[in-house]
């Protein structure tokens, strides 16, 4: 048997016919019901709509949109039909400077393709507007009239996929191609802030927006925020990211001169003191909204910047609400990468990645204070949730020594910086010695202009009287990210606190647990550990270690080595060095903090507090639990059925 006998039967090479090319090209363009609605939104904004009205029936199968832009000519209406027709694009530059959404001059083309499609549009400059009515063939040219219409265009597709009966068979139920169709009007909609958008379905207000450039309400809109979780969106206004850092490996593409090469970035993103607030804070599906130079896009470069601009703020597989708005020089982006212009391309990720983690990281940072002094109510549950992680090791009562902490709050001191200091101390038994003579009293009263400690509850929680009303403060959490700071400031700093072993003594080490130690090496030297590794003999012998609190007797320094191992040998596989050393800092915070159950006097939890609110991100542990909770003023009295407080401490 030859190879030709089992070849299909040979055919004449000929050229497609003019509309099965268009129902091939729609198949690419338009996938379904929303692929209409993003073609033709897209093209209304395109021409400048400050107003677009978007109708839907029948499973996604009949359409309108209707926009007030610039219109057409008439004869420029019958070329926006014919394929690859587009009036976006004159050169090769231009597709490597996209101002436009549309490009490619398909999709009027396609959608009349598989559609019974009727266009009305008229431009300023004519008196009447111009209707053209697509047959059921492409054969035979469209009916064309004239009609009174406003200036704008309006396109109505009815009966999709008539004439395509393998993409009919494939379409999802009515509701789910209508919820598609949704999500794209929305989408839209956030893409652009200052156009009014109305989307009626099956005769019913859906959606719509006011066009007054506010994208949080159309977030509140979208995801039903009621007053208090609107507030927790923190909104970072745009910066322009300066001139200079010319990227080395930009493309060939041709230059935009015109265009500074400044990048701007305006963020809306949930504040991690909000946490417990429904719709700010999602488990599931990540509720990014990104956006390139008023283009929806899918972004792993945005979508890391985010994730590492949260990171030890919010507990994992919690998601905040992020919608970001990159404005960058159009020669900077690449969006021809795919079809329905999803996926883009940067000439500079990194500048990318950089500009948005400063942006978010700088707006969390600036609503600290404010954020904590108004701390929601949590649900419930969380509490709940709460008390079930808070280790229950049984505590024996335990005076910590003051100070608590080498003061956050205080600049770095002299004897510190940029040095190794060596303060003697024997590990043996019970006795650390330590000078306390970094202590820094708190001098007189325990009243702050913010708060006030009221006492200790349960010798767990430190309550304070603020001008809100009662905040619970978690001891062990805000201890331990006050020492998360420290650590994590010493290392930026290279500045090296350390305390000397004088005779340490042999621990045994599995040869994984040596090898650890050696690669993480530098890490664990830049937090203030020293030690010598014999690996013929299969031990380590200490002989310094970070100095945080003076005497915490809990463990030992050689139980925090243990406990750094163990974290590293979790986590090795996927251990980056970088990462590595957060983790590292976040186990030694945890394990070195005050504990639940650690009885404080008054001016240790004074300075405990302050310790905590010297911190630049004080809502959360480094593994995101929240630290403080506030009952309200206003819930006390509601609940006691008084109306108002007399003059208290704050006035
Ligand atoms: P593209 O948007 O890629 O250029 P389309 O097939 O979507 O291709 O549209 C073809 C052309 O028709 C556009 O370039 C534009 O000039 C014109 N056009 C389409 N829709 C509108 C509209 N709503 N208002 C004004 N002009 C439009
Ligand atoms: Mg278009």
């Amino acid at each position: 048997m030859t190879l030709a006998d089992v070849s299909a039967p040979q055919k004449k090479v000929r050229v497609l016919p003019a509309d099965l090319v268009n129902k091939i090209a729609a198949g690419e363009v338009i996938e379904r019901p929303a692929s209409v609605v993003k073609e033709l939104v897209e093209n209304a904004l395109d021409a400048g709509a400050t107003r677009i009205e978007i109708t839907a029936g029948a499973g996604g199968r009949t359409i309108r949109v209707a926009d007030n832009g610039i219109g057409m000519a008439p004869d420029d209406l019958e070329r926006a039909f014919l394929n690859h027709a587009t009036s976006k694009l004159l050169d090769e530059a231009d597709l490597f400077a996209l101002r436009t959404l549309g490009f490619r001059g398909e999709a009027l083309a396609s959608i009349a393709a598989i559609s019974r499609l009727t266009a009305i549009s008229r431009t300023a400059q004519a008196s009447v507007g111009t209707r053209l009515e697509f047959p059921d063939s492409s054969s035979v040219p469209p009916l064309k009239s004239d009609v009174g219409a406003a200036v704008g265009t309006s396109i109505a597709v009815d009966e999709l996929f008539f004439n395509t009966p393998a993409r009919l068979k494939f379409l999802k139920r009515p509701q789910t191609e209508l919820a598609h169709l949704e999500e794209v009007v929305q989408t839209l909609a956030l893409s652009r802030p200052d156009v009014a958008f109305t989307l009626v379905i099956n005769g019913q207000s859906a959606f719509s927006t006011r066009g007054d450039g506010q994208l949080k309400a159309i977030l509140a809109a979208l995801y039903r925020l009621d007053a208090k979780a609107q507030d927790a969106l923190i909104f970072a206004p745009p910066i322009q990211e300066p001139l200079g850092k010319q990227s080395s490996d930009a493309p060939d593409a041709p230059d935009v001169p015109d265009t500074p090469d400044t990048y701007s970035l305006e963020a809306l993103l949930a504040s991690p003191a909000a946490q417990s607030l429904p719709g700010v804070f999602r488990a599931g599906k990540k509720p990014w909204h990104l956006f390139a130079n008023g283009r929806a896009i899918r972004c792993s470069v945005m979508q890391r910047a985010i994730e590492s601009a949260y990171q030890s703020l919010i507990p994992e597989g919690r998601y905040p609400l992020v919608a970001l708005r990159l404005t960058l020089p159009p020669g900077q982006i690449d969006v021809n990468v795919h079809p329905t212009k999803k996926e883009v391309r940067y000439a500079d990720p990194q500048r990318v990645f950089t500009v948005v983690r400063h942006t978010l990281r700088r707006a969390l940072e600036a609503v600290a204070p404010q954020m904590l002094f108004a701390l929601p109510p949590r649900p419930e549950g969380l509490l709940a949730l709460d008390a079930r992680q808070q280790e229950a090791r049984p505590m024996p009562a335990l005076t910590v020594q003051w100070p608590l902490l080498p003061s956050l709050s205080e600049p770095v001191s002299a004897s510190h910086a940029g040095a190794v200091t060596h303060q003697p101390s024997v590990l043996s038994g019970s006795a650390l010695v330590e000078e306390p003579d970094q202590g820094l009293a708190v001098a007189g009263s325990e009243t702050f202009p913010d708060w006030r400690v009221i006492g200790q509850l349960f010798n767990t929680y430190i309550l304070l009287e603020t001008r809100q009303g009662l905040m619970v403060v978690d001891q062990h959490i805000a201890s331990e990210r006050a020492l998360f700071e420290m650590l994590t400031l010493r290392v930026q700093n290279a500045e090296v606190a350390c305390q000397q072993v004088l005779s340490g003594v042999p621990l045994p080490l599995t040869p994984t647990q040596i090898a650890l130690l050696t690669t993480y090496q530098p890490t664990l030297a830049a937090l203030g550990f020293s030690y010598t590794l014999d690996a013929a003999a299969g031990h380590l012998i200490l002989s310094a270690y970070p100095s945080l609190y003076p005497d915490r007797q809990h463990e030992p320094p050689t139980q925090w080595l243990m406990q750094l191992l163990t974290t590293l040998e979790a986590q090795e596989g996927q251990a980056l060095i970088n990462l590595g050393q957060d983790l590292l800092i976040a186990t030694l915070a945890c394990h070195t903090a005050v504990r639940a159950g650690d009885a404080l006097t008054t001016p240790q939890m004074a300075q405990l507090v302050r310790d905590w609110l010297a911190c630049q991100l004080p809502w959360s542990c480094p593994h995101g639990r929240p630290i403080a909770h506030t009952i309200r003023s206003d819930e006390l009295n509601r609940f006691f059925d008084r109306s108002s407080l007399p003059v208290n401490a704050f006035g």
